[in-house]
């Protein structure tokens, strides 16, 4: 599977320490990310990273056009939803693609835990079904 992930500056040392929890899991996968992100968490668990521009030079957007294209199958998004600076706009349309392409997506570490327990277990094997670009249900 493509995972994505994305961190906001408060929520980067989070991401790093969630990815070296489960660097076991995620090492079976390919992991891409915005710059910054993707250079802490490759720097901090040793696994290999495509980077993205930064989340403000678009790299937000890099990453929905692959969403759009079929290229990513699940995105961890620690966002900070308290700081002013964030650009909580520019989500909108990563997490709108999300849901049309049926792609789980998690913006807190609670929900990322499930989810990568649940890809451990081969749960997430359902989005073939309903993908519509897999050919299918929706
Ligand atoms: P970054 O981008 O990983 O390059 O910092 C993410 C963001 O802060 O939006």
């Amino acid at each position: 599977m493509n995972i994505a992930i994305i961190a906001h500056d408060k929520k980067k040392e989070l991401m790093v320490q969630f990815c070296i929890a489960y660097c076991g899991i995620l090492a079976a996968h390919n992991l891409c990310a915005t710059s910054t992100t993707g250079k802490l968490v490759s720097e901090a668990t040793g696994l290999p990273v495509t980077r993205f521009l930064s989340g403000p030079q678009g790299g937000d957007q890099q990453i929905s056009a692959r969403i759009g294209y079929n290229e990513i199958d699940l995105v961890l998004f620690f966002r900070d939803p308290v700081s002013p600076e964030e650009r909580e706009p520019d989500l909108a349309p990563l997490l709108k693609l999300c849901d049309i392409y049926n792609i789980p997506v998690a913006t807190n570490v609670a929900t990322a835990e499930v989810l990568i327990q649940g890809l451990a277990r081969g749960d997430l094997g359902w989005r073939d079904i309903v993908n519509p670009k897999k050919g299918a249900i929706l």
